[in-house]
């Protein structure tokens, strides 16, 4: 079995970081280095998908489930418009392959969140 993921790890406690909002199968944290005035992280509770195109196959109502929740969190945490960015694969970006949305909101400029 490979280890626990960091986001994992977030939400059995053993790493620090508020856990904002949550639902019975995802949650939300802060980022750790945002690149937006807001910039949150959804993830599902489960670690079984790596990436969106897993999770958009696997279970195409969880992936709705995230973005339900990244539009109650932009409406909270700024004036409900937002941008929503999957990183797939390392060469995007990927660093965690736990898969988790991007929820940018605030003043966003263009190409924010750059790799
Ligand atoms: P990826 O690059 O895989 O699309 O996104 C992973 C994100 O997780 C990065 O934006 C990174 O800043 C964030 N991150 C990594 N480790 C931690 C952590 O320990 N706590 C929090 N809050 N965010 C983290």
């Amino acid at each position: 079995m490979s280890e626990p993921s960091v986001f994992t790890r977030i939400l059995q406690g053993e790493i620090p970081s508020e856990i904002i909002a949550q639902t019975d199968r995802v949650f939300a944290i802060r980022d750790i280095a945002p690149q937006a005035p807001v910039h949150l992280l959804v993830i599902p509770k489960s670690a079984d998908y790596r990436d969106v195109v897993e999770l958009a196959a696997g279970d195409p109502s969880l992936l709705a489930e995230m973005v339900e929740l990244a539009a109650v969190l932009a409406a909270e945490h700024a004036d409900g418009d937002f941008r929503l960015i999957f990183n797939r694969g390392a060469g995007a970006g990927q660093t965690v392959f736990h898969v988790h949305a991007h929820v940018l909101a605030g003043s966003l400029s263009e190409g924010s969140l750059g790799g």
